[in-house]
C-alpha cells in the first residue's frame, strides 16, 4: 500500500517528531499539533528578513505586502473548505472567532432564547456560548441546550438532532456543532443539519476544530451560517497558529449584523483614512478585528500550497484507506481492552479513531509513547488515534497495531 500510495511523497514535505534515540516516531497526534512543513521556517525567515530590511514599510513594499497578506491565502483556504473566496478568512484563534461569530449570529428573544450544542462538546467551545448568552441578559442554566447521546451510547443519532429541532426549534435562536467531535471523531451530514435548523427559523454554525485540513469540506453548498476552524490541529500552521471563519455570502449584504469592530475589518481603501465611523468590509474580510501576524501567515502559506497541491479529494481517498486500515487491524482487540467508538462509516468521521480502553487509559499512552508513538488520552478513558493521510505511512498503522496488541495480551 505504501509503495502505490499516490501521495507517498508528500511525507517528504515534512519534519516529523523525533524520539529519544533520534529515530522517527510514529506521530498520529496531528489532530492535537500537526506536523512543521519544511516551507514553514523559510517562509517565516523570509519575512524575518522583510521585517530587518524594510521595517514598518513590509506592510506596504513589494509584491507581496503584508497589508493583505491574509488575502492572497484567500483562494487556497477557500478550495480547501469548499467556499467562495469571500467567504473565508483567515484569522485570530478558535475561540475568538466563536466569539467574533457569536456576537455577529446570535440574537436571543424571550420568544427564542435557546442556543444548543451537540455531544460532548470541547469545555472552551461551551464556555464562550455560555458567556455570549450572559451578556444579553439571558440565562445560560435555561438557554444553553444540549442534544446528548443516548445513556450507554457514544454517538449522537441523528433522529433525535431532528427531533430536537421538532419540539424546540422555534424557541432556539442558534445551533454550534463541532464538526467531528474532538472526543468521538463524529461528524454530521452538514446540509442535512443545516436544514433542520434553517426549517425552523435556526441560524447553525460549525466549530471545525477537527474538521479543517481533514473532511471534505462544502462550506458554501452546506448553507451553514458560519464556520470558525483553528489551524494548528490537522491544518499544521503551528502552535497558536492562526484559525479562520467562513461566513456565507448570504449574510454579506446583512447590515444588521452586530461586528466585534476593529480597524482591520474596513476594506482595505478605508483602513488607513482614520475615519470615525467603523463601516466593515462586506465579506468574510469584515469579520477580523485586529493586525494578524505575518509570520503566523507564514507558517499557515506553508501548509495550504500543501493541501492545495495534494486536494482534499485526494487526502480523504487515503483518509479512508488509511484509517480503515487501522480499524480493520485493531477491530479484533478483545473489547474487555479496548473498543473503537467513532462511527464505523467513512462518512461520519475523519482520519481519527477514538477508542474506550478498560483499563488505565493512561498509562496505556505513556506506555505507547516510550514505544515511539505519539496518541493521547482524554478524559473519562478515550485514546485518541489519527494517522495522517499527509505524511503517515500504512507501515505505522501495522506497527501501531501490532504493539497495542502487545499490550492487549499482557
Ligand atoms: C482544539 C479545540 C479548541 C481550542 O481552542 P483555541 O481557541 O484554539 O485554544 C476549541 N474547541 C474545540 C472543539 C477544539 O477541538
Amino acid at each position: 500500500m505504501d509503495r502505490q500510495d499516490p501521495l507517498r511523497a508528500v511525507r517528504q514535505k515534512f519534519r516529523l517528531p523525533k524520539n529519544k534515540d533520534g529515530k522517527t516516531a510514529i506521530y498520529f497526534l496531528g489532530n492535537s499539533l500537526g506536523a512543521q512543513p519544511k516551507t514553514a521556517r523559510n517562509y517565516v525567515a523570509k519575512e524575518m528578513q522583510r521585517w530587518a530590511n524594510l521595517g514598518v514599510e513590509a506592510f506596504f513594499e513589494g509584491d507581496e505586502p503584508w497589508l493583505d497578506y491574509n488575502r492572497r491565502l484567500n483562494p487556497l483556504l477557500a478550495r480547501m473548505v469548499g467556499a467562495k473566496t469571500k467567504e473565508v478568512v483567515a484569522m485570530s484563534s478558535l475561540t475568538v472567532n466563536i466569539h467574533a461569530a457569536l456576537t455577529a449570529f446570535l440574537k436571543l428573544t424571550p420568544e427564542r432564547n435557546r442556543v444548543v450544542v451537540v455531544g460532548s462538546p470541547f469545555p472552551s467551545d461551551v464556555y464562550a456560548v455560555d458567556s455570549q448568552i450572559r451578556m444579553r441578559g439571558f440565562n445560560p442554566t435555561n438557554c444553553l441546550r444540549k442534544i446528548a447521546p443516548r445513556e450507554n451510547e457514544d454517538l449522537v443519532r441523528i433522529e433525535d438532532i431532528q427531533h430536537y429541532f421538532q419540539q424546540n426549534g422555534r424557541q432556539t435562536a442558534l445551533a454550534l456543532v463541532e464538526q467531528p467531535s474532538y472526543l468521538t471523531g463524529q461528524a454530521h451530514d452538514m446540509e442535512l443539519l443545516t436544514a433542520f435548523a434553517h426549517g425552523e427559523g435556526c441560524k447553525i454554525g460549525f466549530d471545525l476544530a477537527h474538521g479543517f485540513g481533514n473532511l471534505n469540506l462544502k462550506l458554501h453548498a452546506s448553507e451553514a451560517d458560519f464556520a470558525v476552524w483553528c489551524g494548528y490541529k490537522f491544518g499544521n500552521d503551528g502552535p497558536g497558529g492562526v484559525g479562520g471563519l467562513f461566513v456565507h455570502e448570504n449574510h454579506h449584504k446583512d447590515q444588521t449584523l452586530n461586528h466585534l469592530a476593529g480597524w482591520w475589518g474596513e476594506s482595505l481603501q478605508r483602513r488607513f483614512k482614520m475615519r470615525p465611523d467603523f463601516i466593515p468590509d462586506s465579506t468574510a474580510q469584515g469579520f477580523q478585528i485586529s493586525t494578524p501576524s505575518p509570520l503566523q501567515l507564514a507558517c499557515l502559506q506553508a501548509s495550504l500550497e500543501i493541501y492545495d497541491e495534494v486536494g482534499m479529494r485526494n487526502f480523504v481517498q487515503k483518509q479512508r484507506l488509511l484509517t480503515g486500515y487501522l480499524e480493520f487491524l485493531i477491530g479484533d482487540l478483545p473489547h474487555s481492552f479496548c473498543e473503537i467508538i467513532t462511527p464505523a462509516s467513512p462518512y461520519f468521521r475523519g482520519s481519527s479513531l477514538s477508542l474506550r480502553v478498560r483499563k488505565q487509559p493512561r498509562k496505556l499512552v505513556q506506555a505507547l509513547r516510550a514505544d515511539g508513538i505519539f496518541v493521547d488520552f482524554r478524559n473519562p478513558n478515550i485514546v485518541r488515534a489519527a494517522p495522517n493521510p499527509l505524511y503517515n505511512r500504512f507501515e505505522e498503522v501495522f506497527r501501531f497495531s501490532e504493539i497495542l496488541h502487545a499490550h492487549a495480551g499482557r
